[in-house]
């Protein structure tokens, strides 16, 4: 294939791809017989885009669940759960997302009853960790002594923490198909992914090997997981990706058993990676590493709140950091509203751990974050809440800093990012417009193609 006219370096060039490489860089490139042509018209040709930290099966399913998420309140909730009900057809399951207590509290299997009474229903909490089910949806989930469902007198409250595994055994929940999703993100410029979901085992690896197979997943993928995952192997397009740790604050693992399972993953030849969203998390895991040893690629997911005496062990301990500034957009006011003031200057920081020469990279964690990789690059830049107020405003990177977050090697999040000369793997976004244009207004940047290794994704 021939890209003509694409700007690259600033300067406007034709491009030659041949296999999965770029084999030729030059003005005015003579098109060969039976060759494919791509005008760029003068659109910025950058590397592929990574999304380092995303969960695929649970964004595919997302895109058919209602939004339970603010800034809707109790009765824009239940008005939307109310018009799904009326659409779908009788028995079958709705599912919400994004539920967070602003929009209408502790809810519980009342509210859901007094809502929608006949129909299964369950809501996902944004934090993806707890479930709340109607009356309907628990008794479809066979109640038992020894089941994870939070009790109160002895009756089930409808909430469930933590057990996503146990409730798709329950309610067999197929793992949704992820060619939309797929497409979607290459329309975007996006050609490898790292699925992060802590619970990713042998089964889930061969989803994804067959969805990569059968040509519905699009980009490469890199999968972390449990520690099952130690006995698979990468392929081309297919990472074992570093052992998951979720911590949660109010339930912290035993701290030897923790440290014993990093040395496993470590001599397994895995890298760790630690859910880190609180001082709590992030001081935990620092001393367990710190006490278990670092793996280079180890990394921190999130570090939603860091501040200087913790980043400054992030960089003694040599630790990558994946973070999602998209947040700063979309929960930037409640967290305005819910964080102390002294944690404030610490919410998702990209500067304060780029000068201090950490390896950062850029995720959206969706769905529990907007899946488009620009709209998160143009919250790195202008780090305002969706109502206009800033957010740690130093912390804000320039627009060249903040795409640099998202074309680092999956492999190597926050690592040098591979040039686009001739003999690189031809992992490419073409852009509609030039950078200098593109880089003002980086949330509607438009992208014509993407190429994964070589091969035409989008476009
Ligand atoms: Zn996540």
């Amino acid at each position: 294939m021939l890209i003509r006219r694409a700007e690259l370096g600033g300067l406007r060039v034709d491009l030659r791809l041949r296999e999965n490489r770029i084999v030729e860089i030059a003005e005015g490139l003579p098109v060969l017989p039976g060759e494919d042509v791509l005008d760029a018209a003068g659109g910025a040709l950058l590397p592929g885009l990574k999304d380092h930290h995303l969960h695929l099966h649970a964004l595919a399913a997302a895109r058919a669940s209602v939004d339970c998420g603010p800034p809707a309140d109790a009765d824009a909730l239940a008005q939307a759960l109310r018009y799904a009900d009326r659409k779908l057809p009788p028995g079958q399951w709705l599912r919400g997302i994004g539920y967070h207590e602003s929009v209408a509290g502790d809810i519980d299997r009342h509210w859901l009853d007094a809502t929608v009474p006949e129909r299964p229903l369950r809501l996902q909490h944004r934090s993806g960790r707890l479930w709340l089910l109607n009356s309907a949806a628990l008794a479809l989930v066979e109640q038992s002594a020894d089941d994870p469902l939070e009790r109160r007198g002895g009756r089930a409250t409808g909430r469930l923490y933590d057990a996503d595994a146990w409730l798709r055994t329950r309610i067999g929940g197929r793992r949704p198909a992820l060619g939309e999703v797929s497409r979607w993100l290459a329309s975007r410029g996006v050609t490898g992914l790292c699925d992060t979901s802590h619970d990713n085992d042998t089964a889930a690896w061969s989803v994804f090997a067959g969805a990569q197979q059968r040509g519905e997943l699009l980009q490469s993928l890199r999968v972390m997981g449990s520690a099952a995952l130690d006995a698979v192997s990468s392929t081309p397009g297919l990472q074992r990706g570093e052992r998951k740790f979720h911590l949660h604050d109010h339930e912290l693992p035993d701290f030897d058993e923790l440290c014993a399972d990093i040395r496993a993953a470590h001599a397994a030849n895995r890298g760790v990676a630690f859910h880190c969203v609180s001082r709590v998390d992030l001081a935990f895991a620092l001393a367990a590493l710190q006490e278990a040893g670092v793996r280079g690629g180890d990394r921190i997911e999130h570090a939603s709140v860091c501040p200087p005496e913790f980043l400054e062990q992030v960089g003694e301990l040599g630790l990558i950091v994946v973070t999602q500034p998209g947040f700063i957009a979309i929960r930037g006011d409640a967290y305005l509203r819910d964080v102390e003031d002294f944690d404030r200057p610490w919410l998702y920081r990209l500067r304060g751990f780029l000068d201090r020469g950490i390896r950062l990279a850029g995720s959206s964690d969706a769905p529990y974050g907007d899946a488009d990789p620009w709209a998160a690059m143009d919250a790195a830049v202008r780090r305002r809440t969706a109502s206009g107020q800033s957010v740690a405003g130093m912390e804000s990177l320039t627009p060249e800093q903040a795409l640099a977050l998202f074309t680092s090697p999956l492999e190597a999040p926050g690592c040098e990012v591979p040039k686009l000369e001739v003999g690189a793997v031809a992992d490419l976004c073409l852009l509609t417009e030039p950078w200098g244009a593109a880089r003002n207004a980086l949330a509607e940047i438009e992208v014509l193609a993407a190429w994964r290794e070589g091969r035409l994704i989008s476009g």
